[in-house]
């Protein structure tokens, strides 16, 4: 077997925004990245993977301003959440930084001199909406007011949640600034443009050939969709904003700043630049025009224009090497549709934390993952199903089931010599490994993941074909059995290594038992032969379905169950998209039955809950916590009608889980009526 030559690779997720959480819509990008890193490492590659948060532009310097803190303090502090987010998923960046950082400022500001040199920057006044009161210029985004159209009311700047209409924010009827609710006024501006007309030739050449000349940087889809956007000619880019602006400052334009889209690439330089320093790399070797590194982006199709236009050209005229890889992947949804924060499908890496193993995700997603740019979809079920059945039932068991015998019997010696027959089943499995290597290479991790669950397959119908619990108990067979054991260790070896980029923790416990070094692709060419193993200890359990449940209910938002008017100046409420009115598709949404308390009871420690126990006119009844103990007591509710939501999802609370909602009206206290149906409805009964 010929060692391939050690590649220099450079590799980057896109910069999460310190604007919020992060969710699983998130993590399958940062997820297959990872695993891709990890692979290329146990390659033996010289693999840096940096990512950095992007921290710049309006948003953060409002939300700072209404938080009463800094802007650096705000940043500071999602930082630590989302690098906390991402090593509970073992997400093993080499650096992960800021964009506000001292090297991202002066490779930005010098990034931009060197596009002003080379003629690429051009002066224009355009008119924009001002908010008077606040002193600021505002995006559109933070420009409401009436649709010029179906006249809604609080409609974005940019177009009408209602009807759909699209124009532009200087239309709108009755507009009012999101930040402070003044009147906004119409106000010139001198900004900085990037000729990005002027790009085309060199674009359009390097989408095609790359900067080798030899290969795309793009995937066929994606490159497909490029040559739509060259169809109507490269509009040039503004790249400048007015103070106040939370960013860095342009060269020699005092109260001009750096749009956020500038510096936020930059970083990916910047976060580099600062491991060179801690590490000793060369920077140069990496960004460096005659650069023989190889440079690779994984982004998802939204931020596609950043990257395959703005920034190869940046980078083009600036002097530095381009990218030799874009990677783009899809949307995440969840059963099928896009995520909901009403639904509860939005949902944050520290829900999923705080109820399920981060590896069943990580899985999950390699089994589906395609190195296409098509959406994947989490659906429950299937991943239940997967991890059960594929991860647990095949994989784990083929150790569980011959490890104690190894143990019990051997003193954990595995056998020396195998028969010809062990032997078979264990070189098939070992010349499948460059079958693997490259789907990994290819991103094609579902087709790596099939391959492996095909092998497990072979290696449990070995198991049941020797039946080492049988020979355990017949006399004479001793070196059998262990022979036997001993090749289906050796069999849950090699797919313990295959599965080490997708399964990081569960494979260093794996790598522990088995008493062998951290695991490179390498080692899929060794046996395990009069090798001891350590006893066996337990290494992943089974998916329970309470708590995919319990995952919904902790991201269903307080929101839903206390609508609050919408206010008029509140960027916040800009940001939420609510609307006092609903259409009757929302009302038909929300299942009311009639329900009839069969038991109420009081709970230890929680004085202002009772336990209800409701026949809603199923199979068996439904558990209901309700706050209704100031008013009524346990006796006098037994027996009587109510109305409950019933498909409201399942919420885990501390005495246990509520299945569903009880209606009542008034403030609370003395003041409570509990809604009931007039007499002769039925428990089940829908209420329209
Ligand atoms: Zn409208």
């Amino acid at each position: 077997m010929t060692t391939p030559a050690p590649r220099k690779i450079l590799v980057t997720s896109a910069l999460p925004y310190a604007n919020g959480a992060i969710h699983l819509g998130h993590l399958v990008e940062y997820i297959q990245t990872d695993i891709w890193v990890r692979f290329q490492k146990m390659r033996g590659h010289e693999c840096h993977y940096v990512c950095a948060d992007d921290t710049h532009g309006t948003p953060i310097m409002l939300r700072a301003d209404q938080e009463g803190i800094t802007p650096e303090a705000l940043i500071a502090r999602i930082h630590g959440e989302h690098l906390q987010d991402f090593t509970d998923f073992h997400i093993d960046f080499d650096n992960y930084y800021s964009t506000n950082s001292e090297e991202n400022r002066q490779l930005s500001q010098d990034i931009y001199r060197r596009l002003k040199q080379a003629g690429l920057i051009e002066l224009r006044t355009i008119e924009q909406l001002y908010d008077p009161q606040r002193n600021m210029f505002l995006p559109d985004r933070y420009i409401k007011g009436e649709c010029p159209k179906c006249h809604a009311a609080d409609q974005y700047g940019d177009g009408c949640e209602v009807c759909g209409t699209t124009y532009a924010p200087t239309e709108l009827l009755k507009p009012y600034s999101a930040v402070s609710g003044a009147t906004p006024v119409t106000r010139e501006s001198q900004h900085h443009f990037v000729k990005l007309s002027q790009c085309e030739d060199f674009l359009k050449d390097w989408i095609q050939n790359g900067r080798s000349g030899n290969h795309s940087p793009l995937q066929d889809e994606t490159r497909n969709k490029i040559g739509e956007w060259f169809g109507s000619g490269l509009k040039d880019w503004d790249i400048s904003r007015d103070a106040p602006y939370f960013g860095f400052e342009i060269p020699d334009a005092p109260g001009k700043y750096l749009y956020v889209w500038l510096d936020a690439p930059v970083g990916y330089m910047a976060s580099f630049k600062n491991l060179c320093a801690r590490r000793g790399l060369d920077f140069d070797a990496y960004w460096g025009k005659d650069s023989t590194a190889e440079l690779c982006h994984f982004i998802g199709k939204d931020i596609l224009y950043f990257h395959a236009l703005f920034w190869p050209a940046t980078l083009h005229y600036a002097g530095y090497r381009t990218p030799d890889h874009i990677f783009v992947h899809g949307f995440l949804t969840i059963n099928g549709q896009k995520m909901s924060k009403s639904r509860g499908t939005f949902i944050t890496a520290r829900a999923y934390l705080n109820h399920l193993d981060p590896e069943y995700l990580r899985y999950y997603f390699a089994a589906k993952l395609t190195g296409r740019t098509e959406d994947l979809d989490l659906n429950f079920d299937d991943f239940v199903l997967r991890v059960n059945s594929n991860l647990i039932g095949k994989y784990i068991n083929i150790a569980s089931r011959s490890a104690g015998f190894i143990t019990k019997l051997f003193d954990g010696q595995l056998a020396a010599t195998l028969t010809n027959e062990d032997d078979a089943l264990l070189v098939q499995l070992q010349q499948r490994a460059e079958t693997i290597a490259g789907h990994f290479e290819a991103r094609k991790f579902s087709e790596a993941m099939r391959e492996l669950m095909e092998l497990a397959d072979l290696a449990n119908e070995y198991v049941n074909n020797h039946a080492p619990w049988e020979l355990a108990r017949q006399d004479g067979r001793r070196d059998r059995l262990q022979q036997v054991c001993t090749t289906s260790i050796n069999a849950f070896y090699l797919l313990t290594l295959y599965l080490r980029p997708v399964l990081p923790a569960l494979v260093a416990k794996a790598e522990q038992f088995l008493n062998v070094a951290p695991l490179t692709w390498r080692d899929a060419t060794r046996r395990l032969a009069g090798h001891t193993i350590k006893p066996y200890q337990h290494l992943a359990s089974r998916i329970e379905e309470d708590k995919i449940a319990a995952i919904l209910a902790d991201n269903r938002p307080a929101a839903e169950t206390k609508p609050s008017p919408v206010r008029h100046g509140e960027a916040q409420q800009a940001t939420q998209g609510e609307s006092a009115m609903i259409q009757y598709d929302d009302f038909a949404k929300i299942d009311l039955r009639v329900a009839r308390i069969i038991k109420a009871t009081t709970i230890e420690g929680a004085d202002k809950l009772l336990q209800l126990t409701l026949d809603v006119g199923e199979d068996t009844p439904r558990n209901v916590f309700a706050g209704i103990r100031s008013k009524y007591q346990p006796e006098e509710l037994q027996g009587r009608l109510t109305v409950v939501v019933a498909n409201l999802a399942p919420r885990k609370m501390r005495f246990g889980v509520s299945e569903g909602m009880v209606l009542a009206a008034g403030p609370g206290g003395q003041e409570l009526w509990l809604i009931a149906p007039d007499s002769g409805a039925q428990p089940g009964m829908q209420i329209k």
